[in-house]
Formats: structure tokens, C-alpha cells, sequence
């Protein structure tokens, strides 16, 4: 084997050490430098690469994780296909119960990685026993040898991001890093990634991006849970219903909201202006940036690192798809950016 050439035992070796990217064109006007975590380049192409193989092998190491064991967990999304992968090449079940909202897209990508897939109803409360967070922990209680990851109240979530986002970020800017701009679900990126930077320098201002209909900001600024700002919307990976323990606000210094309609455009800008084709929750940190820079928050010589979480492949039926688009609403107010093709 050449040495010259980068060889891998496997796929997982690729995980984490993702490129910091200059952003351009979209923030040309803006005062200061952007740059981009693309995490896309992580082989499960998300960010939750590293939450699944960290959680994994420190269950090896505590010794609760023995091979032909299994993982369980509630996700139709990124999560589960990175743990899906990670089971995959250590030789463990993967066992994923999902909502019957879930694309058929998204189920059959989950199977396609081997994993076993429950499709739970939708509409019932989290305490029914048909919800998928009721199957999930039946589903890990009845199974001998399994752990279950419980990303939104898992510490390790934090942990994953604190020994590898940080780090890399930090090493990656030299130290300049002025803001850190992050989308927040269970807020394991923003709160891990966050602790490294302050604790290198405190004055590093982290902000986190949530959805209207997520009582994320809320709770943050008042520390109580407001049922009132709780509502549907469509950005998945974004804000939450609950309070989950994964986040840690104190390393947040503030909370700006977007929108379902102006994340999906910024999305597909950062795709048009960038060559960067990321997924929505992209776009709606990118968003945040478009605000906080009318705010005035950015001055020349700051530099802003925002994470893209994820691959704009995952949303060719939603914000990729201008039939979708068109059925949200969001070419209403903005008649620009449909993706036209030519009839030849
Ligand atoms: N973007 C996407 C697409 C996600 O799936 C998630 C995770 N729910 C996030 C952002 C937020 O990351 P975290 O859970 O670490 O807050």
C-alpha cells in the first residue's frame, strides 16, 4: 500500500475532524468573517456521527456493551442513521422505533443501514404505550444486553461535542473565534461545544437558534416551562416540546428564533451562493446570522463560526422540492428561488 495514500480500517475512522469552510458570497456584505462547520463531511453525513460512536464506546468501555448486544433508540432521523452505522461495523443490533410521520423515505434509509425498524403512531400522547418513546424503553427493557441512548437526556451527548466540536473548532480558528452560532435540538452540539470554547476564552459568545413553537428561547431567558409557545412547525432537529437535560443553558448566552419559511430559502441560498448543499437546520442557523447581523451584533474583525449540521440530500421531498415548498406557503410572500427546469 502506498503510504502516500489515506487508507481507513473503516468507515468510522472518517467520523469527526469535519472542514471549517469560509463562507463568501452570502455573507459578502456583512461585517467580519464567516465560516462553517460542515458537518456533512462526517461519513453518516451529520453531526450525530460523533454522539453515536462517543455514547457507544464509552458503553464498551463501561462494559454494559458486549458484542452481538443491541442499541435502541427513538429516531427517524440523523441520529438513527449514524447509530445504525456505527452498529453496523462494531457487530451490534440497531433497534429504532420511529413515528408513523416519518417519511417512507427516511424508514427505508434506516432499513437500508440494517437496522430494525418500529413504526409507532403519531398522534398519541408520549405516555401511551403505543407512543415511540413507551416502545423504545419497552423494547430496551424486555431485551437482554441492550443500552438504550436517550440522546435529549444523555450526558455523553454533551460530552461527544465537548471532546471533539470544541476542540476542532478551536484549533481550526486559531483561537479568533469570536461567536458560535448553532442550531439547538437536544442541544448536545451547542452545550459541548460551547464548554470547550469558554473554558479556552470566556468572552466567546455562543448563540442558539430555535424555532417559533419551541419553548427553548423561552425557558432560557425565564427559566420556566411556557406550554403557551408550543406549537406545530416543520423544521425537524430544530427547538423542542420539552426541557431536555442535554443542554445546558448556562453556556448560552442567547436564543434567536427563526422561521420554517425564511430557514428553507436560506437553505437553498447557502446551496445556490456557496456550492455548499446542506440540509435545513443549516439554513436556519444561517437565518439567525441574516438577524442578528440586521441587529448590528457583528463587527470587522469578528469571526463567526456556524455549524451546518447536515446534508441537504436528506430533504429532496421537503425544502428541496418545490411542490413542497409551494403546499407550506413559501413561495407566498417570496415569489423568488423556485428551481426551475428546462422542458428540452
Ligand atoms: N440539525 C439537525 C438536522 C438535527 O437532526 C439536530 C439534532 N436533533 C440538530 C440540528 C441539533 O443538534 P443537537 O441535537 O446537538 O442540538
Amino acid at each position: 500500500m502506498k503510504k502516500d495514500i489515506q487508507v481507513f480500517d473503516n468507515v468510522l475512522q472518517l467520523i469527526g475532524n469535519t472542514p471549517l469552510i469560509k463562507l463568501n458570497k452570502i455573507t459578502a456584505d456583512y461585517k467580519g468573517e464567516f465560516y462553517a462547520k460542515v458537518e456533512a463531511f462526517n461519513p453518516g453525513h451529520s453531526s450525530k456521527d460523533r454522539i453515536a460512536l462517543h455514547i457507544i464506546e464509552e458503553a464498551e468501555r463501561q462494559g454494559i456493551l458486549n458484542p452481538g448486544d443491541t442499541i435502541v433508540e427513538t429516531t427517524s432521523g440523523n441520529t438513527g442513521f449514524s447509530i445504525a452505522m456505527v452498529s453496523i461495523i462494531k457487530g451490534y443490533k440497531c433497534i429504532l422505533a420511529v413515528s408513523s410521520k416519518s417519511s417512507p423515505d427516511k424508514i427505508d434509509m434506516l432499513k437500508s443501514m440494517g437496522a430494525q425498524v418500529y413504526v409507532c403512531p403519531a398522534h398519541v400522547s408520549a405516555d401511551d404505550p403505543r407512543s415511540y418513546y413507551e416502545v423504545a424503553k419497552r423494547l430496551h427493557e424486555e431485551t437482554k444486553g441492550s443500552i438504550y441512548i436517550n440522546q435529549y437526556f444523555n450526558q455523553l451527548n454533551i460530552d461527544a461535542h465537548y471532546n471533539s466540536t470544541g476542540p476542532e473548532i478551536w484549533q481550526q480558528t486559531e483561537g479568533q473565534i469570536t461567536h458560535l452560532v448553532a442550531a439547538s435540538g437536544t442541544g448536545g452540539t451547542i452545550s459541548g461545544t460551547a464548554k470547550y470554547l469558554k473554558e479556552q476564552n470566556p468572552n466567546i459568545k455562543i448563540i442558539g437558534v430555535d424555532a417559533y413553537g419551541s419553548v427553548l428561547k423561552k425557558y432560557h431567558e425565564t427559566r420556566e416551562f411556557d406550554h403557551d409557545e408550543i406549537y406545530p412547525y416543520r423544521i425537524e432537529g430544530l427547538g423542542k416540546n420539552l426541557i431536555p437535560t442535554a443542554t445546558d443553558f448556562d453556556m448560552i448566552d442567547e436564543f434567536v428564533k427563526v422561521t420554517d419559511e425564511e430557514s428553507a430559502h436560506t437553505a437553498r441560498e447557502i446551496s445556490r451562493t456557496e456550492g455548499l448543499f446542506v440540509g435545513y437546520t443549516s439554513g436556519a442557523a444561517m437565518q439567525a446570522i441574516k438577524q442578528l447581523q440586521e441587529e448590528g451584533e457583528f463587527k470587522a474583525g469578528d469571526q463567526v463560526v456556524v455549524i451546518f449540521p447536515d446534508h441537504g440530500s436528506r430533504y429532496m421531498s421537503k425544502i428541496y422540492n418545490d411542490k413542497w415548498m409551494e403546499e407550506q406557503g413559501f413561495f407566498d410572500s417570496k415569489k423568488v428561488g423556485t428551481l426551475e427546469s428546462i422542458q428540452y
